[in-house]
């Protein structure tokens, strides 16, 4: 990845996205931003140990950054829907979806994470975004084979296609699941590595491959959240914390 500090904010960048002129994207850090106390630094995600007007603020300085019109973020429940933004502001405000997908310029997609993964998935012939929110129920849930689905379905995208990059989030070192017997479908237990840890990273490429984007258009930062709690927000480092923003916009 690559790392770029503008205007006390600090991100990183996919080398596989950075080719292409017509989007922008960034995994930010929590350097720069106005939050406070556990939240310090540029926290996008609505939490009980934040100002509301802190979050507006720090995603205006995201939105800023990349020139954008409007963000796209709506109330992530690990789940697997899809918000679809169709129209000119359709800012998914209220709508409870745990990934987004456009062909609108100027609308920024917004995934707040503290550990879960964010992918974003970028069809350069179709001109089309997506931005996931996936842990690990959205792992199992496969959230990632559904998102690459509505592309096909909505906007004709042929996975073949698409470029997918996975974010800074837990690694195989901090993922353990004590109780994965309970949690985790038997059909992902081959991920298991040691000591009750799991390869989220793994499932999430292999979902990508089955979904038929091929390997050599998929980047994984390989940056683990609880072994950086001073660039990212850890919610199995700190607990009560604030969520790093990923975020993708197709420029105008
Ligand atoms: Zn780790």
């Amino acid at each position: 990845m690559i790392i770029k500090k503008l205007n006390g904010l600090s991100y990183f960048c996919f080398e596989k996205l950075s080719e292409f002129s017509e989007i922008k994207h960034g995994v930010f850090t929590r350097k720069g931003g106005v939050s406070s106390g556990v939240c310090e630094g540029l926290n996008v995600g609505i939490v009980p140990e934040d100002y509301d007007r802190n979050v507006a603020k720090n995603r205006e300085l995201i939105l800023k950054e990349f020139k954008g019109d409007y963000v796209v973020s709506t109330k992530q429940t690990h789940s697997k829907v899809i918000f679809i933004a169709k129209k000119e502001l359709d800012t998914g405000k209220g709508i409870e979806a745990d990934a987004s997908i456009t062909d609108q310029k100027g609308a920024l997609l917004l995934i707040k994470t503290a550990d879960c993964q964010a992918v974003i998935l970028y069809d350069p012939v179709k001109k089309v975004i997506g931005n996931i929110h996936s842990g690990w129920r959205g792992s199992v849930a496969n959230i990632i084979g559904e998102t690459v689905s509505s592309m096909v379905k909505e906007f004709g995208s042929n996975p073949e296609n698409i470029i997918a990059c996975i974010g800074p989030s837990l690694g195989p070192c901090c993922a353990e699941f004590k109780n994965y017997r309970d949690e985790i479908p038997e059909i992902y237990w081959n991920y298991h590595t040691e000591n009750n840890h799991f390869d989220f990273w793994s499932i999430s490429f292999d979902q990508l491959i089955d979904s038929g984007v091929p390997e050599e258009n998929i980047e994984s930062s390989d940056i683990c959240t609880k072994c950086n709690p001073d660039l990212f927000y850890s919610y199995r480092y700190e607990k009560n914390t604030g969520r790093f923003g990923t975020a993708v916009m197709l420029k105008e």
